[in-house]
């Protein structure tokens, strides 16, 4: 039998089988409510308990319960995609007071489809030139301070861009040419010598547009139109950070003309450099109820709660010989209270290292910040071999207390 009809008897059989068992009505609809099941469980997966913060290792944060049903909600029903991306953009340009915004895969994508939208404009090129063909266009150098470059440099070369580093504000005068298609702004560094208006200023001065990667710094909740409105052409915002929406989401906020090229870039369409950054339904909306959700939240009320967390740990810990506790709020990204526990090792005998191991490998498994027992520190938390830290934003009710008391135990262990 050749291999066709061998499928089609195989489909008849197959078929025939089926109808006869009474299983040919159980294609269900989408919309049909389901109990759920576990694949964690049933992939045996461990769960943890995120005592780090919005880390993509430890995928970033949860949904919030009401961005969780709009995800499940958006999933039962199909729409026309690019209807659905351009009214979630006017939206949410709307509600975060910028002229144009686009949900992306995430705010690394974000700086991808920028830059591409910047070569574009700035070249008058059709999109689909960038990037193979932009070694032969005239303009394809993006200014950056040298203190500003870090590991999402990437996502800028891919569109096949050359970086300028410049140091002093005479430098970056100096270097912008008619090469130049963008400006890039790194808003966590915390080194570089041209503050952000300066920045603006000199690029708008050669009219070449200014990015701004925020992708970790809400809270607050106003620098999602903050920068934007101090003049930033584009900006970026993780989605999966602090805002609290699906980790394969981001925001690129900013110049109507570039977003609406950025958005050419982007699936459905074929030819562009972000084909590949595909944006579901799911997360489009599960960006856009985010969105909502951060900004019916409070920076008051979200410290409070963190500073709680923080006192139900140390409440916990408190009879551990030499324990010291303080509070520590990054300047920029992560700008929230993080828990810092020092101790003396000659009478706790055990590193801040193995105390992270003991609890990564205990039930329930917890991940403590990244930046316990470590003097490079991560995300402007400045740590030191002597030192645990606690993100507490992350953690789920009543979990402060199990991390609290598995910290007692392990130290106490350890007197
Ligand atoms: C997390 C982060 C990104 C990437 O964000 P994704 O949403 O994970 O793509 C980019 N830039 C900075 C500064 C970040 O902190």
């Amino acid at each position: 039998m050749s291999s066709d009809s061998t499928r089609r008897a195989l489909l008849g059989r197959a078929g025939g089988f089926l109808a006869a068992a009474g299983f040919a009505n159980r294609v269900q609809a989408a919309t049909e409510p389901q109990s759920a099941q576990d694949y964690y469980d049933k992939l045996g997966v461990t769960k943890i308990i995120n005592a780090a913060g919005t880390y993509t290792i430890l995928t970033a944060s949860l949904m919030p319960p009401a961005v969780q049903t709009a995800v499940a909600e958006a999933a039962k029903r199909p729409v026309r995609l690019l209807e659905l991306q351009t009214k979630a953009g006017e939206y949410l340009a709307r509600r975060l007071r910028c002229e144009a915004a686009m949900v992306t895969a995430g705010a690394s994508s974000a700086l991808t489809l920028g830059t591409a939208a910047c070569i574009g404009v700035m070249n008058g090129s059709p999109i689909q030139a960038v990037p193979e063909k932009v070694p032969g266009l005239p303009k394809n150098e993006v200014i950056i301070q040298k203190a500003h470059r870090y590991s999402y440099d990437h996502a800028i070369e891919n569109c096949g861009t050359r970086f300028v580093e410049v140091e002093s504000l005479d430098d970056y005068q100096k270097a912008v040419s008619e090469r130049t298609v963008m400006a890039h702004f790194f808003n966590a560094a915390e080194g570089g010598a041209i503050g952000r208006e300066d920045f603006i200023r000199v690029a708008h001065q050669h009219s070449v547009p200014c990015f701004n990667d925020a992708a970790a710094d809400v809270p607050p909740i106003s620098n999602l139109w903050n920068y934007t409105q101090m003049g930033f052409d584009l900006v970026t915002f993780s989605g999966g950070k602090g805002i609290r929406g699906p980790q394969n989401a981001g925001l690129l906020l900013g110049r109507k003309d570039l977003i609406t090229v950025a958005t050419a870039t982007n699936n459905p369409f074929d030819e562009g450099v972000g084909r590949g950054m595909k944006v579901a339904k799911e997360q489009i909306v599960g960006m856009v109820a985010a969105v909502d959700w951060f900004l019916s939240q409070s920076d008051q009320e979200m410290e409070a709660e963190f500073r709680g967390r923080a006192d139900r740990i140390c409440a916990e810990v408190k009879k551990i010989p030499t324990l010291q506790s303080s509070i520590v709020v990054p300047a920029v990204a992560n700008h929230v209270p993080h828990l810092l526990l020092r101790y003396d090792q000659q009478r706790v005998k055990m590193t801040p290292l193995e105390v992270a191991e003991k609890l990564r490998n205990g039930h329930p498994s917890i991940e403590l910040n990244p930046s316990t027992g470590r003097r490079e520190g991560s995300a402007g938390l400045h740590s030191d071999e002597n030192t645990i830290v606690v993100g507490v934003w992350m953690l789920e009710p009543g979990e402060d207390v199990i991390v609290g008391r598995r910290l007692y135990q392990v130290l106490s262990a350890a007197v």
